[in-house]
């Protein structure tokens, strides 16, 4: 089975188009997103939707997924890649061996975010 097998389940590819890409037309997602609310496949296309846009910013999202425009997609990638990056900060710290610097290298960012993750990381241990 392919992959994009669901994709012929799709609401969207038996509707207007244009409705999931308003972008420019002063018109906003209201329509697209109730064909969304009746879609059978909104989960494989949120999880399609994910695994093609990535962890790239608004500006380089288009239209609607899933119920989702770009904006609220974006947002959600970045506090799912935050909370990547703070779970690898937390498994190199509890392994030691690297102070703050090392794990800011390897976690792509700087040592005030390790500093940070791991002390709001004790704060919740202890409260
Ligand atoms: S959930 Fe995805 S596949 Fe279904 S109608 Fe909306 S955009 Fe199309």
């Amino acid at each position: 089975m392919s992959a994009y097998a669901w994709m012929d389940d799709a609401l969207c590819a038996q509707t207007d188009p244009d409705a999931f890409h308003p972008e420019g037309s002063g018109h906003g997602y209201r329509a697209a997103a109730k064909v969304c609310d009746a879609c059978p496949v909104r989960e494989a296309c949120e999880q399609h939707a994910a695994r093609l846009e990535g962890t790239g910013s608004h500006a380089d999202r288009h239209g609607m997924w899933a119920g989702t425009v770009p904006r609220a997609r974006a947002r959600r990638a970045d506090t799912t890649a935050k909370a990547q990056r703070d779970a690898l900060i937390l498994r190199l710290h509890a392994r030691g061996g690297m102070d703050a610097d090392e794990i800011a290298t390897v976690a792509g960012c700087d040592a005030r975010t390790v500093y940070r993750v791991t002390a709001t990381d004790r704060d919740e241990a202890a409260a």
